[in-house]
C-alpha cells in the first residue's frame, strides 16, 4: 500500500470513491510484472463501481453526473471517430486505452474516470454487483461473436466462464454445457442454468463433449486461454463450427491449422466489449442475471489485495471471484 497524490478529474470527468473492484485475471500477469500492457509504477483495477465525490459531465445515459450518485464504469476508453469505432468495432478502436493499464485505475480510494463512461447504479444494486458488469461484458461480447449457436461448449467456468454462461442464457442459446475441474465452480454453472456440465478433472473432455452432442458443438468458447483448452475448442466443436478464443492463459499455442483447414473451422478472438456490449451486461446485471452471493464471490479490504494476489496465483483462493473494498 502507497500514499500516492488523489487524482484529479479533467473536464467531463468524475472522480469516484471507489467502493468495489474486482480482481481479475488478466491482472495477476501484470502482478508479476510479466503483462506487456501493465507496466509499473501503475494502480491496477478496471473492474469497478463507487460514488461520484468530484467533477461533471453527462453519464452514458446523458443525465448529469451529481455528486452522490453511485455508478459502475466502462474502462474501456475509445476514440469513437476511427476507422474501426465507427465500423461497430469499438473494442479494437486504434486509441483504446484501458482504466487500470494505460490509466490509473481503481486499486485506490479514488479513481477519475469520463462521466460518459459511468452508467447509474439502481437502488439496491450494490457496488459489489456494480463491479460485475465489466467482467460480464466479457461475456456478453463473446457469446455475440460465437454467432447463434444452438448448442454451444463453454471451457472454463472462472468469473469469465459463468459470465459467458448467464450472457448465453440472456441470448436465449437453448443447449449451454460448461466445463471446469473445479466440482465447485460446476455446481455454480449448474445453478446458473447450464444444460450439462463437464468434470474434466475425472473426465475426458471430447469424450463427454461427444456423448452430450453427437453431433459437435456448433460454437465453443474457450473461457481459459491454456494450450490444452485451445486445441479441445478446436476438436469438440462441429465442422463448419466457430471457436472463440477468450482466455489469455498461454501466451502462444501450437494447434493442428491443417484441421482447421480441412474442417474449415472458424477461429475468432473476442476482447473485452464494445460501449453496446458493456450496456447489455449492465442491463442484464441490474435486472439480476449475475449475483455476488457469497458461494463464489468474496468481499476483501483494499488492504488484502497483496495477499489476494497471492493466493489467487497460487491457486489457494476458496471464492472464483475476489472483490477489493477500499472504503
Ligand atoms: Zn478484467
Ligand atoms: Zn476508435
Amino acid at each position: 500500500m502507497q500514499r500516492i497524490p488523489a487524482p484529479r478529474p479533467a473536464d467531463g470527468e468524475v472522480l469516484l470513491a471507489v467502493g468495489a473492484v474486482g480482481i481479475c485475471g488478466s491482472e495477476l500477469s501484470g502482478y508479476l510484472g510479466q503483462s506487456s500492457i501493465r507496466v509499473p509504477p501503475l494502480v491496477m483495477g478496471h473492474e469497478a463501481a463507487g460514488t461520484i465525490i468530484d467533477g461533471g459531465g453527462r453519464l452514458a445515459d446523458g443525465a448529469p453526473a451529481v455528486a452522490g450518485q453511485r455508478v459502475a464504469f466502462n474502462p474501456l476508453l475509445v476514440c469513437g471517430t476511427c476507422d474501426r469505432c465507427r465500423a461497430g468495432r469499438s473494442s479494437i478502436c486504434r486509441q483504446r486505452r484501458l482504466v487500470g493499464a494505460h490509466l490509473a485505475g481503481a486499486f485506490a480510494d479514488m479513481v477519475a474516470v469520463p462521466a460518459a463512461q459511468c452508467h447509474l447504479l439502481p437502488d439496491g444494486i450494490s457496488d459489489v454487483a456494480g463491479s460485475l458488469t465489466e467482467p460480464l461484458a466479457c461475456g456478453v461480447r463473446a457469446v455475440a461473436l460465437a454467432g447463434a449457436p444452438r448448442r454451444l461448449l463453454i471451457l472454463g467456468a472462472g468469473p469469465i466462464g459463468i459470465c459467458c454462461l448467464v450472457a448465453a442464457r440472456a441470448a436465449g442459446i437453448g443447449e449451454i454445457a460448461i466445463s471446469d475441474i473445479a466440482a465447485r465452480r460446476l455446481a455454480l454453472a449448474h445453478r446458473y442454468g447450464a444444460s450439462a456440465t463437464i468434470d474434466v478433472s475425472s473426465a475426458d473432455l471430447l469424450h463427454e463433449a461427444a456423448r452430450l452432442a453427437p453431433d459437435g458443438f456448433d460454437a465453443v468458447i474457450d473461457a481459459v486461454g491454456a494450450g490444452a483448452t485451445r486445441l479441445q475448442a478446436l476438436r469438440a466443436v462441429v465442422p463448419g463450427g466457430r471457436v472463440v478464443f477468450l482466455g489469455l492463459h498461454d501466451e502462444t499455442t501450437e494447434l493442428p491449422v491443417n484441421y482447421v483447414v480441412r474442417q474449415e473451422v472458424e477461429l475468432v478472438g473476442s476482447f473485452a466489449y464494445t460501449a453496446d456490449d458493456f450496456g447489455r451486461a449492465f442491463a442484464l446485471l441490474v435486472a439480476g442475471a449475475l449475483r455476488p452471493d457469497a458461494d463464489w464471490l468474496e468481499e476483501r479490504p483494499l488492504s488484502a489485495g497483496a495477499a489476494s494476489f497471492e493466493e489467487l496465483l497460487a491457486g489457494r483462493a476458496r471464492a472464483t471471484k475476489i472483490v477489493l473494498r477500499p472504503a
